[in-house]
């Protein structure tokens, strides 16, 4: 098999919390990343999925090395890129590109799209002829659906979908190997994420991108990804290929986010809904043992003792849970009808 284009291992990012104006003394860190381990092959489709604040985006900043680690090593075709720095972490950069939640703040409005997009190449030093410029970035964004007659308007006056497609195009300017998407349709109206999605994936076809596609909804990246990694604060709890995933899903988070995915009609499907209660606690203070426990409906004095490891149930995902979800449970979480 050849070597994954991505190689995580545990992976930790803490945010010290200080106090004190002129002596700054750290009391605390907020446990954004807690040893997270993960391999993307090329071509794949990784999701990653979670609550708001469960360290996702985090997770995808210290790939992108956006942001260092506390500790923990990446690895891109295999070279670890943990410290690089400078010359060589800017060619490193080429290769993976971001693209952002909100189509509206990521884009500069005192910036033409042409500019926006053409972007990478001013910084790469690409393309310095201006006619050679103009007519590169037109051809992208024909590619992703925009009119190229737009190049000299502002992003104001495009519309969401349209936008995220301003964002897609400067993200394939530099033909990454790697995109990374977090979150990217949550600003978009329903009516136009699937546009957005298919964009995707289309240009993931075309390019032979690898994809990493981040989402707080298990029913967005159903139909995107090959395989889905579970997280709750700031771990993985389950990881494994989407049907063995929303098929059997072992942990009880995983079934919870499952079960939460509203129904169109929730009477024809038999059975009731449970939402998961009470809120996630502080990555700042988290609960000992495994980190679920104070919300999970099978917790059991074990569970605030022993953090459970990520490991085979024999069902095709790796589960970190001492007591994993059977069939039955399952099929009374209505998870099956949810899909
Ligand atoms: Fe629930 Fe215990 Fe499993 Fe954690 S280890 S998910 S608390 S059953």
């Amino acid at each position: 098999m050849s070597e994954p284009l991505v190689g995580v291992r545990n992976l930790v990012k803490h945010f010290p919390i200080t106090r004190g104006i002129l002596f700054r003394r750290q009391i605390g860190a907020v446990q954004a990343v807690d040893g997270v381990s993960l391999e993307v092959e090329r071509g794949e489709t990784l999701g990653i999925v979670g609550e708001t604040g469960c360290g996702k985006s985090t997770t995808a900043r210290l790939i992108m090395r956006l942001l260092d680690p506390t500790s923990g090593e990446i690895s891109f075709e295999g070279r670890d890129i943990t410290r690089l720095r400078g010359g060589e972490l800017k060619s490193v950069r080429r290769e993976m590109q971001m693209i952002f939640q909100d189509p509206y703040s990521s884009l500069n409005p005192r910036k033409t799209i042409g500019s926006i997009i053409g972007e990478p190449f001013a910084i790469h030093g690409m393309h310095k002829d201006k006619a050679e410029r103009k007519q590169v970035v037109q051809t992208l964004m024909e590619t992703v659906g925009l009119n190229p007659e737009h190049y000299n308007r502002y992003p104001h006056e495009f519309s969401g979908g349209q936008r995220q497609r301003i964002g897609v195009a400067r993200a394939l300017a530099l033909r990454p190997k790697l995109l990374i998407a977090d979150e990217p349709v949550s600003a978009l109206d329903v009516s136009i994420q699937a546009q957005v999605l298919n964009l995707l994936r289309e240009m993931q076809d075309r390019f032979g991108l690898t994809l990493i596609f981040i989402a707080h909804d298990l029913s967005v990246v159903r139909h995107m990804c090959d395989r889905v990694a579970v997280m709750y604060l700031g771990k993985f709890v389950e990881v494994g290929p989407g049907d063995s995933l929303y098929g059997f899903p072992r942990h009880p988070y995983t079934g919870a986010l499952l079960a939460a995915v509203p129904v169109a009609d929730p009477a024809a499907h038999g059975s009731e809904r449970r939402l998961l209660s009470g809120d996630v606690p502080s990555p700042a203070f988290p609960p000992a043992g495994c980190r679920f426990h104070t919300r999970c409906p099978k917790a059991q004095p074990l569970c605030s003792q022993k953090e459970p490891p990520l490991e085979d149930k024999g069902s095709g995902t790796r589960t970190a849970c001492h007591f994993p979800l059977t069939r039955e449970e399952v099929a009374a979480t209505g998870v099956r009808s949810a899909l």
